[in-house]
């Protein structure tokens, strides 16, 4: 027999269980009976289409096992099993190791975290056991094998004898200290409260031998010791049960066990429907997304039961995109339980579910947005970007469906504002949304841009992740009014008069500002006074559909080298400041001096823009000659 090693961020997670100081140890139980409960499941399903299996559905059941004298705790099921591959595989290392290396890297705090974040799943017996012992033997196979650890050091894989199919999982319970009792563990009480706590909805009967006390028949106050077998869960699962009877902590509970989460879910959604679908659904939105939510290996979906049988762990089709977050199940009667995932797309009553389930859950986030605005701010700080993909994508088909759960932060001291409230709180003879858009609000708020729109007393919605202007695009325009990006050539923030007075203005220094283009070559479309600079001398803005900030993110895109976008940008002149009698004046003395200028003024613009200066090395020159003069 040969000790084999752990893979090396399998040992990395069982030294954290050895070592761990984490509160909650007592949760090694949940996650062994919760392995052997989905082994159940395993088996059950394939004993509705295979005769071979020969266990009767009321037959199957979790054992529980206690020893103080050898202070092992055991828990066995007649499940599927494992084959010495699997064995070595499936407990030799983590499933999900990618998701425990980026825990590793990002592991700041205590433990804590990193064991709650992490579906610690059977390692977490490390953390009450110094010694595992794992017997299995998988449906169809002849023969046992057993898996032996004492910890980190490494494991032995050997053939054993075992009569049924299933596993037994043996835990060697460690001896107290002073902190901690881990006796405690060989307790029924304890055990079976832990059973209540946190296994309770598992469908199949778990069931443990209880020392208790009878009174003696004919004997008044006699009482002989006896052992009866006592099934320690009701297995009803949480969703079958009525909500009057269900508290937060029960929810709570399912879903952190459920869906490897470390926080209780912001909300919860439970719903039931008879009539034309039948079905329950116990749907969750997290608090935070899960590690790799924004990766391509993230799957949505919801698990999908029928008739309390687990009969996909993730059916992409219930979900649509933009609530991807969405954790949670559906159990429903109408749907058959050996129908294929190829059926099941084209399933119209799971169609109608999904329908249902959609409504609900932008019920349900309409209704936070309206109560609870705190916390739908913190949930849009982790999802409103899934949000705004949403409205951007499929050619904007869902924009109408989403555009009331936007909210943006806006020059009103830095509050959210969904479109709505902006609309509301309009100025009167305002016409347009206004927006701006930056890296963070506090960059947008230096945007001499701005200034003229909140000169108005308009209020500017503050776009300050790359998506946003793109799904404000696809809106077009909400409840009449149209999207202006301030830092568009066009604001029309003017009177009549003073537009005929600036162009007039414009029309008379036609010339100069062809001089100037020369200087600037292809970096500006045109160059123009403008009467929006209040604070500022000059700014960038755009004419054209595509915005300075489009043109930042199209071309950080992949593939976007051979191919980048270009906006057509305006370099804006306060036509009300000094700065322009002085280039009128240089226009007519010094046109050497009025080409440096324009640069310079470039130059400007683009910082104050988050543009890149094209060439630094010039400006700075041109900066130190006009200090130096
Ligand atoms: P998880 O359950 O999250 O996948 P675990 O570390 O708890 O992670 O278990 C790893 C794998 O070992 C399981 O996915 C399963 O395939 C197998 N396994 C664990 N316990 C059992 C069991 N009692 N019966 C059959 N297979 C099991």
């Amino acid at each position: 027999m040969k000790t084999k090693q752990f893979k090396s961020e399998s040992k990395k997670l069982m030294d954290m269980m050895i070592n761990s100081i984490y509160t909650h140890k007592e949760i090694f139980l949940r996650e062994i009976i919760s392995n052997s409960s989905d082994a159940i499941d395993k088996l059950y399903f394939k004993s509705l289409t295979d005769q071979s299996v020969g266990i009767k559905a009321d037959e199957f059941k979790i054992e529980i096992k206690l020893d103080k004298e050898n202070r092992t705790v055991t828990v066995s099921d007649n499940g599927i099993g494992m084959s010495e591959e699997e064995l070595d595989k499936n407990l030799g290392t983590i499933a999900k190791s990618g998701s425990f290396d980026f825990k590793a890297e990002n592991e700041e705090t205590e433990n804590v975290d990193i064991i709650g974040q992490f579906g610690v799943g059977f390692y977490s017996a490390f953390m009450v056991s110094d010694e595992v012992t794992v017997e299995t033997k998988k449906f169809g196979s002849d023969e046992a094998f057993r898996f032996n650890s004492k910890g980190a050091d490494g494991y032995t894989v050997s053939s054993c004898e075992k009569e049924s199919v299933g596993t037994t999982v043996i835990m060697h319970i460690k001896p107290d200290t002073d902190d901690e009792k881990y006796s405690e563990y060989l307790d029924q009480y304890r055990i079976s409260a832990l059973i209540k706590k946190y296994s309770d909805y598992i469908r199949h009967p778990i069931v443990m031998d209880f020392e208790t006390k009878k009174p003696i028949e004919g004997k008044e106050n006699e009482y002989e010791d006896v052992v009866e077998k006592r099934t320690l869960n009701s297995m009803i699962p949480i969703w079958k049960r009525s909500k009057g009877e269900l508290k937060d902590e029960d929810y709570n509970n399912f879903y952190k066990e459920k869906f490897m989460d470390f926080e209780d879910p912001a909300n919860v959604i439970h719903t039931s429907t008879e009539g034309a679908a039948t079905y329950s659904a116990l749907m969750f939105i997290p608090k935070h997304p899960p590690f790799d939510y924004y990766t391509k290996e993230y799957e949505k979906g919801l698990q999908l039961y029928s008739k309390g049988v687990l009969i996909m762990e993730k059916c992409a089709e219930l979900l649509p995109d933009y609530f991807s977050f969405v954790k949670g199940l559906v159990d429903s009667e109408d749907l058959s339980l050996n129908i294929s995932r190829e059926m099941l797309q084209h399933d119209g009553q799971l169609k109608l579910i999904a329908k249902t389930l959609e409504k609900k859950i932008k019920a349900e986030l309409e209704k936070m947005l309206k109560n609870e605005r705190e916390k739908y701010e913190e949930f849009f700080g982790a999802f409103g970007i899934q949000l705004k993909f949403g409205c951007y994508n499929d050619y904007g088909m869902y924009a109408e469906t989403l555009k009331d759960l936007l909210i943006f932060k806006s020059s009103d001291n830095g509050k959210y504002k969904t479109l709505k409230e902006y609309k509301e709180q309009m100025k009167e003879g305002q016409e347009a949304i206004y927006y701006a858009c930056g890296e963070t609000a506090e960059r947008i708020e230096l945007l001499p841009q701005c200034d003229a729109v909140k000169d108005k007393g308009y209020q500017i919605l503050y776009l300050t992740e790359n998506v946003d202007e793109f799904a404000i695009m696809m809106l077009r325009e909400y409840d009449g009014c149209k999207f202006i990006n301030v830092c568009d050539e066009n604001l029309n923030l003017d009177s009549e008069e003073e537009k005929q007075e600036l162009k007039a203005e414009n029309e008379s220094a036609k010339d100069m500002f062809e001089e100037m283009k020369k200087a600037l070559g292809d970096s500006v479309n045109a160059i123009r006074f403008t009467n929006k600079l209040k604070n500022h001398a000059v700014c960038l803005t755009s004419e054209g559909g595509i915005s300075l900030e489009m043109e930042k993110t199209l071309n950080s895109m992949p593939g976007s080298d051979q191919n980048k976008v270009k906006a057509q940008l305006v370099l804006e002149i306060s036509a009300t400041q000094k700065i322009a009698d002085k280039l009128k004046e240089l226009y007519n003395t010094d046109k050497e001096t009025l080409g440096k200028y324009a640069k310079l003024l470039y130059g400007e613009a683009c910082l104050i823009g988050g543009k890149p200066v094209e060439n630094p090395a010039e400006h700075t020159a041109l900066v130190l000659e006009l200090m130096t003069k």
